[in-house]
This record gives C-alpha cells, structure tokens and sequence, in this order.
C-alpha cells in the first residue's frame, strides 16, 4: 500500500500461518516442537542431532555501516532478504534474530521486528514476552543475587564454624548428606571426602566459608524495564538483615552474564558449565568465587532449561524466523544464539549427495560491522566454530550523509532537509565510512555485499554514488533494496546478490590470538578495526587487567563496550576517524560467557526512560488488540 501503513497496522492486517503447519514445512518433528498459542513455538536443539550427517547450509551476517541515532534497517534488511530468498527465488532461508528487551521496546528505540513490509509477526508478541526467555534469565539471576547476599549474612552473622556447617549442610532423617554441587565444591578443595561427619575443622573452615570480599560482586540485579532509578540502590535495610546493608544496583535483563551465555552456549551442557564459571565475586584472598562455589549451578541451569530452546515465528510472508536470545549489543554481543544459528543451519542444510543446494541463514549483529561484526567474528563464530559465507552490509543515504558533513539527525525531530534533498557531495564524502567497514570486513577473508536500504526521499544520483564507492572499496557488489515498502520482491536483486557472493571462496580468520597478552588484543582491535593509533590504559583499569591474568582470564577474547556512532570512541566524530588514542577506562570479566569487556566510557547498563517515552503510546481495545508499538 502507499503510503506505507504503520508497522503495527501491517503486523495486525496479515493472517499468519499456523506455526505447527510452518514447522511441517521446514521438517521439524511434532515431537521437536512445542507450541506457545498459535503463532509461536519452541524448537528443540536435539534437531541438530537428528540432522548431524546434513552440510550446513549458507551462514550470511547481516551488519551496517556506522548508523545514526535512527537505525539503519538491520532487521528491516534481514525480513527482507528471508523474504526474498525464500518466496520470490524458491531457495529456504532462515532468519535468526534477537529477541527485543522490553527496555528499548517501550523506551525510545522501539521494537524490532523490522518495518514495513518485511517483519516478523505477529510484531506485538514478538516485542513483548515472546515465550518467557527474558523472564527467566531475570529469575535466574536474580536468585544468583540472592544467594550471594544471602551466603554472606550468613557467614557473617554465624561466627561459629561448626554450627554455620552444621546448618549448611543439614541432617535429613538423621542423615548428613552433601548436595551434588556440595560435593564437586568438596573435591575442588581436593578435600576428598564425601561423608559431611569426617570433615576436619580446617576443612569444615574452607569448605563452607566463601569469604566473599563484598567491594568485588559484579552479579547486579536485573529488570528488563528502562528503570533507571534503580541504577544505585541500597539492600539489606530492614530491621531483619541487621545492618547487614551493601550498595548495588540493576542492570537491563538483556544485560547480564546469563543472557550472554544463553547466546553463546553450544548445547545444554556447554551451558550448564558456563554458568559454572561464572564468576561473581573475589575472596579476601584475591581468587575467584563462581557459581559453582555458591551451590548455583544447578537451579539455574533449571530455570533455564526451556530458554535454551529457540522460539520459531514467521515473516509476513510466511518464511520461518528463530528468535532465540538477545544480549545487550554494548557490553556483551549483540547477536542471537549459537544453538539458534546450528539449528537453522542443519534445518536448510543437505544431505552431502542430494541434488538439491543447501539454503540459507540470515543473521544479525548489533551496532555497525565494526562494533557487531568484530565481535561476532571474534567471540561468537570461535565459540560456534562456524564460518560465515557473506556478510551484508546496510547503507543508508542518510546514514552517509551524516558521515559526509550533514547536520545531526535526532530521534524525534523531523529531519534536516540535507536528507530530503539530493546532495551527492555529503554521499562521496560519506562514503569513506562505508568503505572503511567494507576493508574491516575484508580483513576477516569473507566477501561483502552492500544492501542500500532504500528510503523515500533517495534519488537515483545518490544512490549510484553509493554503488561506485562500494565497488571500488572491494565490495563483491552492491544493490539497492526496496524491501520495507515492497517486502521480499523488493529484495530480488539483493537476494540474487547474496546468492552468487555466497559461492565465492571464503578465507576466515581472526583478527587476534587470544594468547595474545589482553594490551596487545586491544591494540590490535582499536588499530585494525576503529583505525586508532595507540590504547592508553587507565590506572585503574590496568589493576583489573593484572588481576585477570593472575587469575588465568588473560587468554579469553575481548568485547569493547564504546559508542556505536562513531569509529571512535567520541560520538562526535563522524567519517573516518584516525590518529585518535583511545582510552580503556575499566575492563571486567564475563568468565561464563568467555570474554573480558573492556569499557571505553562510562557505559550505562540500564537505560532510562525519556519524558516522552514509547509506552505513552501503548493502547489495548476490549477485545485485547495492541496499538502503538513500533
Ligand atoms: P536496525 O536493525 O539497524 O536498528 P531497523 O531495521 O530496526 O534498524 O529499522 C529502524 C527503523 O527504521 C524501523 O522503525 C524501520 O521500520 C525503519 N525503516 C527501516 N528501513 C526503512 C526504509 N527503507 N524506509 C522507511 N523506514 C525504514
């Protein structure tokens, strides 16, 4: 239609298959598959199993170029390009996505199902609690907490060794037995000893005190809402805990350890033992104390059992969509999940003598290639062991405007008619942002195709200066896509070209060893891919880096946490910065998800809500439709 309607009133006017008639058709078994209501399912991992001797099919990274505060098109790019693929040129394609964080979905950004005529629908519970996966990590974690605090009232409160043990480890019907996690912390100690009676009191000592040094907890409480009230908060004030209070605070749901692993992890048990690891504290004596050590492991594996599962849905066209995980893009990946990606991967792939070519899947990472791409090359595909065949990468006019001199674009406001109106010079000058994500790319040996989402107001100079810039930057090819108001026929050429660049030989490596010294991988990241000259690292974080080393977390890849609308870490320089020094303010540790996070500003990791803010807009008629999310 045209004008093109709302995303939430196209969402609404498209009838959706039934996701188990959805499931048939990609050759997932009814034993495979749990249905949540009509449109939503859960898949189970063991599929991967099942279809262990199938070639994987093609692995495509959907990525951008530096965007503005307005978002680019990502998922609007991917919906389009399943669509595409599968319904207008006959070749499978799964699109596996991010489940959105209630937080951006009724703050500022919205939703992201995509837009227009390329989304995953129905847009309203894909936004909203999908199957439960957020709520679970955040009852997960939030039992973390509680242990932790709760653990030291305990040893702090009960001064006697013997009667702390005594109630630690409980008689049950006359009988004194360790829990499983009880006795692998046992054996850790190289105690040796699995009758709760023998312990000597210096073992007794160190098997039931943690001693955990209160000042190093990084475990914060999670809620998914722009809350930023409780940025800082004191626990532990009523007259019950004793004075026993500590200052802490939140963080986003989509922000913990436990969403990072969730992404990450290969199966359940490559789960179960990165929440193991986690690590939530340092002792008085400077060494780690992880999940393992508070007796965790278990209830929250438990909790998350049927989170592991990717969650089928569908485009508007019908064409399956994973929606699996969604780690916050500034301190953790960005990406969906591992299991998500090896499970599309298997469902499109072929057996490896059938006729038939394997079809493909099409994900995305967060932030722009530099931020996103980095890491998901760099963490999530060492984790995975998988390889992408291409990655694409979205253009706007307006994006390289503003990389070209424009005016600064601002959520909310109309925009500057710099973007209105054709102006090529801002889009040659631009372009060297683009061409500088297309090097970054080519760095890591996988060919590049640059998407140009299409707009409105752009014109046929503008974008063939877009396409001559792209091309000589090494970009395998570069089209224009109409996909948002048009849907997947809007996408024919872009498909076409993920197609062919597919079949190109591809030379993947990584940008770093990660026995590399953690000085030397920030260097090499900042260098190679922001175009920085040096790293200057603070006292402070310095200090943590040597504490990570001695404790053996020096060799885990690094995810740098800085702004996304910038090379740089100064929002403000647009273009192609270079020569900067860039500055590494704090790093910390994600043992559970295998990486360190380096933090160049002070990164918030709970955001807050606007004056005007999305859910203002949010209505429910009687007959329970939603209206007004975006
Ligand atoms: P990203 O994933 O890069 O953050 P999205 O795909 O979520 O970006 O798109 C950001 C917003 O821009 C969405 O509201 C989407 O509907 C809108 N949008 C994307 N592409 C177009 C387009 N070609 N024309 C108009 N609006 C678009």
């Amino acid at each position: 239609l045209t004008p093109v309607p709302s995303d939430i009133d196209i969402s609404r006017a498209q009838q959706p298959k039934l996701i188990n008639q959805l499931a048939e058709e990609l050759g997932i078994y009814s034993h495979e598959l749990e249905l949540y209501g009509h449109y939503k399912a859960k898949v189970s991992p063991k599929v991967i199993e099942r279809l262990q001797s199938r070639q994987n099919g093609k692995y495509i990274l959907v990525s951008g170029i530096t965007p503005t505060p307005l978002g680019e098109g990502k998922s609007t790019t991917t919906m389009g390009l399943v669509q595409a693929l599968t319904a207008h040129l006959g070749k499978p394609a799964i699109a596996n996505v991010r489940q959105p964080s209630l937080g951006p979905t009724l703050g500022v950004k919205g939703g992201a199902a995509g837009g227009g005529y390329s989304q995953v629908i129905p847009m309203d519970e894909f936004n909203l609690h999908l199957t439960g996966d957020i709520h679970a990590i955040g009852a997960a974690n939030n039992l973390l907490a509680a242990a932790i605090d709760t653990r030291m009232f305990h040893e702090t409160t009960q001064k006697n060794d013997a009667t702390f043990y005594n109630r630690l480890v409980p008689k049950k019907s006359g009988k004194r037995k360790f829990t499983a996690s009880m006795q692998r912390r046992i054996d850790r100690l190289g105690i040796n000893k699995s009758n709760p009676d023998e312990l000597t009191p210096e073992e007794i000592n160190r098997f039931a005190r943690l001693n955990i040094d209160p000042d190093t907890i990084t475990i914060k409480r999670v809620v998914d809402i722009n809350d930023r009230m409780l940025r800082q908060v004191t626990i532990g004030q009523a007259p019950t805990e004793k004075n026993h209070t500590r200052v802490t605070g939140f963080d986003i749901t989509v922000a913990s350890e436990l969403m990072a692993i969730l992404a990450l992890s290969k199966d359940l048990r490559d789960m179960k033992e990165r929440i193991g690891r986690i690590v939530v504290a340092a002792d008085v004596n400077r060494s780690p104390v992880t999940v393992e050590d508070v007796g965790c492991t278990g209830a929250l594996t438990a909790l998350l059992r049927d989170a592991i599962k990717p969650n089928l849905m569908q485009t508007l066209e019908g064409t399956p969509v994973l929606v699996h995980a969604g780690p916050f893009a500034n301190i953790s990946i960005g990406a969906s999940s591992v299991i998500a990606d090896r499970v599309a991967l298997k469902l499109i792939g072929t057996e490896p003598n059938a006729e038939t070519e394997p079809g493909y899947v099409v994900t995305e990472a967060g932030f722009d290639f530099t931020m996103g791409g980095e890491r998901f090359f760099n963490i999530k595909c060492r984790s995975s062991g998988l390889t992408p065949n291409t990655v694409v990468l979205v253009a706007t006019v307006r994006a390289l405007k503003s990389h070209g001199g424009a005016p600064d674009v601002k959520p909310g406001q109309p925009l500057p008619s710099a973007y209105t109106e054709e102006n090529i010079e801002y889009i040659v000058k631009g372009a060297a942002n683009m061409c500088k994500q297309i090097a970054n790319i080519k760095q890591f040996g996988v060919p590049v195709v640059v998407a140009i989402n299409r707009f409105e107001t752009d014109t046929q100079g503008e974008i063939a200066a877009i396409k001559k810039a792209a091309l000589e930057a090494g970009a395998f090819d570069a089209v224009t896509s109409n996909h948002w108001a048009e849907g997947g026929k809007g996408a024919i050429d872009l498909a076409k070209a993920v197609v062919e660049a597919s079949k190109q030989p591809v030379d993947f490596h990584f940008l770093y060893d990660v026995n590399a010294s953690v000085e030397e991988k920030l260097t090499t990241i900042v260098q190679k891919m922001y175009g920085g000259a040096a790293i200057d690292i603070l006292p402070e974080a310095q200090q943590k880096i040597d504490m990570y080393k001695e404790q053996g977390f020096g060799n885990l890849p690094i995810c740098i946490a800085k702004t996304q609308y910038s090379l740089s870490h100064d929002a403000s320089l647009k273009g192609v910065p270079t020569g900067f020094t860039f500055p590494i303010r704090d790093v910390r540790l994600s043992n559970g998800a295998g990486y360190l996070y380096a933090l160049a500003a002070e990164i918030q990791t709970i955001p807050g809500l606007a004056t005007y803010a999305g859910y203002m807009a949010v209505e429910v008629d009687d007959d329970g439709e939603i209206d007004g999310l975006f």
